[in-house]
């Protein structure tokens, strides 16, 4: 693919804290997908739009995924209203090369989970912790620009243990006030996508307008963008060679092996 065709980014939102809950639309008026849209949208080798839970087909028709490179999800209270016919083609994408961030509270998202094949479960606290997100992997592409660590004034908790497989890379560890710590930036190559959990983001916090987090988020858009798209295939392969016309031939062992 050349680096001259933007990044085309799909911002999936579930939309439904927002329509619901007056404290988060204070916060995110046209939604939290439109908030991270909207720091995205400025960089001039992205292409972004957005998609919702409510939308004809979960807002990820087939063709709106075969146009995405990388897919970035929020979503919270209705993972089990996104059917599992979307999850399939969705997890389908990655595996040939799609790129996916997911987001906060995606960690119990079905798409995540099933690519992660884990329960992806963790601790988790509604309250005023502050959060120290310690970056440990600074020569990574997604922590350019963090520095050595950075703090988010009022989170919710997510504790560990954290249900997913030893990720790939783990790029931050949280740290919050209430004593715990979590595994808050980690990627994965699920086939020939790339896969990047990031955690802050709860909806009653204005977490996505914090400088560091756009950060972090812009430069995951980047890093899961595809190098390939191989779609799924599993061909019967005709011989590159000509085959021996004895078939003993093939399994005689060759002088010298013992
Ligand atoms: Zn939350």
């Amino acid at each position: 693919m050349s680096t001259l065709q933007p990044i085309r980014v799909t911002v999936w939102g579930e939309f439904r804290h927002e329509k619901n809950n007056p404290e988060v639309t204070a916060i995110y008026p046209d939604g939290i997908h439109e908030a991270i849209a909207a720091f995205l949208r400025p960089n001039a080798d992205f292409s972004v739009r957005t998609a919702w839970l409510d939308q004809a087909e979960n807002g990820l028709p087939q063709d709106l995924l075969d146009q995405t490179d990388v897919l970035v999800w929020w979503g919270h209270m209705a993972h089990r209203e996104v059917s599992d016919e979307v999850v399939a083609r969705a997890k389908s994408r990655v595996l040939e090369g799609m790129g996916l961030i997911a987001l906060h509270s995606g960690h119990y998202a079905k798409i995540f989970k099933a690519l992660m094949g884990t329960t992806c479960s963790l601790k988790w606290r509604e309250s005023t912790d502050k959060e120290r997100l310690w970056n440990i992997a600074p020569a990574h592409p997604i922590t350019q620009g963090i520095g050595e660590y950075f703090e988010i004034p009022a989170e919710e908790m997510y504790g560990e243990p954290f249900g997913i497989p030893t990720p790939d890379e783990l790029l931050f560890i949280s740290w919050f006030t209430g004593g715990e710590v979590f595994r808050s930036g980690a990627t994965w190559q699920r086939g020939h996508g790339r896969v990047f959990y990031f955690r802050p983001g709860h909806e009653t916090y204005p977490t996505y307008y914090h400088p560091q987090v756009q950060q972090v988020i812009t430069n995951a858009v980047r890093w899961a963008r595809p190098t390939v798209c191989i779609p799924d295939a599993c061909p019967n392969a005709a011989a590159l060679e000509p085959l021996p016309e004895d078939p003993a031939a093939a399994v005689r062992p060759t002088q010298g092996f013992r």
